[in-house]
């Protein structure tokens, strides 16, 4: 950790948001994961105060709530201001004292959508906070507060991905995460390729139920990897092989989990193999078998974005299509050639709407820079 003088002047702090090329729902089983930064995020910008107070707002949701530091004898609200406060009570931890602020929150992020909108503000937060108190943090460290403040102040289940990339990202380049060791690899994202966000703009309210039904169901499988006479190993390096082997004692329901866990982290180092070829077709046809393991193995995909799914990969130009983040609604990841992504997203578009009466968010990604400072 290292100091600098507090800032007494205004200063802006900006954290991206991300998308996952591949690897869904294998980052709570030691997997590896794919995510690159995007253009798209958070901006905090920081006024000093002289008092011990963080007067926030929210420009997003246009609202202002004030709390007093130290954060040690308060507890969660339920509440989006509990994302930053959480932040702020993690660096406490860490011995920082923490200096009076007013953060104001503005994000071009759709929140709550599975793009790390909470990341994005907890990281920016975080930076906004540091730089206020004269402090620094090694990325590594930040993005561990930040995790911190999700898990154990929010109270979100969450892997480290997102405050990881919010971090480490760079443009034009994903991150092949390892969650079991947190360590990582840059590698290079072909330029002709675009990556388009469709939001299905559904929310299905059983999200949240399948989401943990399904960490309890990983956490059964990591159980039943390492009995039966087998040696303890990682669901993430189960052959075809061990899935049939495995597969034969586990429920029905259980052995197409146990086959999403074990061919999606296949599929994450085959879509790292073709964009090192810069194999578009490849890479596509690798999210749409992602997309069909996630929907028939899984069972966390939904009609509307089975629909945006389909209607995106009979349109010229697209490689492939995949469900992206937990499920149940959110946004697909198109992968498509560059020269036609725009005529793709307003074809999408009309297509999709007329298909469900929804007005779909359309979004064509760039891949960005890390968190930073902007002024
Ligand atoms: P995701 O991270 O995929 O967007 P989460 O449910 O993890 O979805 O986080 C979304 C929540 O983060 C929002 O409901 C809100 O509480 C908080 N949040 C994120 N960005 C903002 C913002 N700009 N203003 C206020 N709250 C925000
Ligand atoms: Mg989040």
């Amino acid at each position: 950790m290292t100091a600098h003088p507090p800032n007494t002047a205004t200063a802006v702090f900006f954290a991206p948001a991300r998308i996952n090329l591949i690897g869904e729902h294998i980052d709570y089983t030691q997997g590896r994961v794919l995510p690159a930064s995007l253009t798209l995020g958070t901006r905090v910008t920081m006024r000093p105060r002289a008092d011990r107070q963080l007067s926030l707002h929210s420009v997003n949701l246009d609202e202002s709530l004030q709390v007093s530091l130290p954060l040690g004898a308060q507890t969660r609200r339920g509440h989006w201001s509990d994302y930053v406060c959480g932040v702020a009570w993690a660096l406490e931890e860490l011995g920082i004292s923490l200096a009076g602020a007013q953060l104001e929150i503005e994000s071009d992020v759709p929140l709550g959508a599975g793009l790390a909108s909470s990341a994005a503000l907890e990281v920016a937060t975080a930076l906004a906070l540091l730089e206020r108190a004269g402090r620094r943090l090694p990325a590594r460290e930040l993005a561990l507060a930040c995790l911190r403040a999700e898990s154990d102040w929010v109270g979100t289940r969450c892997g480290p991905m997102d405050q990881l990339i919010a971090l480490y990202g760079r443009c034009g380049q994903a991150l092949l995460l390892d969650c079991a060791t947190l360590e990582s690899r840059v590698i290079d994202v072909p330029a002709d390729g675009a990556w388009i966000l469709a939001d299905t703009r559904v929310h299905h309210a059983h999200a949240s139920g399948e989401y943990n039904a399904r960490r309890s169901e990983s956490e059964q499988l990591a159980r039943a990897a390492a009995t039966g006479g087998r040696e303890m190993r990682s669901l993430r390096d189960f052959s075809s092989g061990d899935v049939a082997a495995v597969g034969a004692s586990l429920s029905p329901v259980l052995a197409r989990r146990l086959r999403h866990i074990a061919t999606e982290n296949r599929r994450v180092l085959d879509a790292v193999s073709a964009l090192q070829r810069a194999d578009l077709p490849a890479l596509g046809a690798l999210l749409s078998a992602s997309h069909k393991s996630l929907r028939d193995d899984y069972e966390v995909s939904c009609p509307e974005l089975d629909a945006m799914v389909e209607l995106a990969c009979v349109l010229p130009g697209v490689f492939g299509a995949r469900m992206h983040g937990g499920g149940f609604g959110g946004c697909a990841l198109i992968l498509a050639a560059a020269d036609r992504a725009a005529q793709i997203a307003e074809t999408l578009r009309e297509r999709y709407e007329r298909a469900t009466g929804i007005v779909p968010w359309i979004h064509l990604c760039r891949i960005g820079d890390a968190a930073r400072r902007l002024r």
